[in-house]
């Protein structure tokens, strides 16, 4: 049976030198493999009572945007610093070289709604963290975070789980 890991190709230096880039264009640009990827995430999440998916830009949008039309949920973007056209709150994060920052409006979000939040990958944690860290300042609760990749060397599973997330990933 095929699995998400067939339609994903590691690309070499990219975007520097001596990093092993997973692309998911290929897991998304086949019809097959986009299936896999969101059902995937579907069954991850079955149980678990969600009001709304938050997906981190830029490829946490499709998955998202797909998994929330699957769970009957609005999609809410996180997106890089200065994206977003209404008021905004935002959070930055430490990159391996220097520093980033996501935002998100400040009313895209209320009080005790639980969200999904999601993206491709997940690597140091950093950028998901980051996520949390706005959804959660709005006053909603983050019920899981969701990745096709979790690159398990670079701890981001364990720094999520730390702060009492649940982490689900569909291959390694
Ligand atoms: P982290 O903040 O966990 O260190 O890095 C995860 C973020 O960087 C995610 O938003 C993810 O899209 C991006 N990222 C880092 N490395 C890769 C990679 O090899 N492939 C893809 N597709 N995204 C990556």
């Amino acid at each position: 049976m095929a699995h998400v890991t067939d339609y994903i190709r590691t690309i070499p230096d990219f975007p520097h030198e001596g990093i092993l880039f997973r692309d998911v264009t290929t897991l998304f640009a086949d019809r097959d493999g986009l299936r896999l990827a969101i059902e995937g995430l579907v069954e991850a999440c079955e149980g678990l009572q969600i009001d709304t998916v938050a997906g981190l830009e830029a490829r946490g949008f499709i998955l998202g945007g797909a998994l929330a039309d699957r769970l009957g949920t609005g999609f809410v973007p996180i997106r890089k610093k200065g994206k977003l056209p209404g008021r905004t709150i935002g959070q930055s994060y430490k990159l391996e070289y220097g520093e980033a920052e996501v935002e998100l409006h400040d009313d895209a979000l209320h009080q005790g709604q639980k969200v999904l939040l999601v993206d491709d990958l997940l690597a140091t944690g950093g950028t998901a963290e980051a996520g949390i860290k706005l959804i959660e300042r709005l006053g909603a609760e983050v019920v899981a975070c969701a990745f096709i990749i979790d690159l398990k060397d670079l701890g981001g599973r364990k720094l999520l789980e730390g702060l009492g997330h649940r982490v689900e990933a569909l291959c390694a």
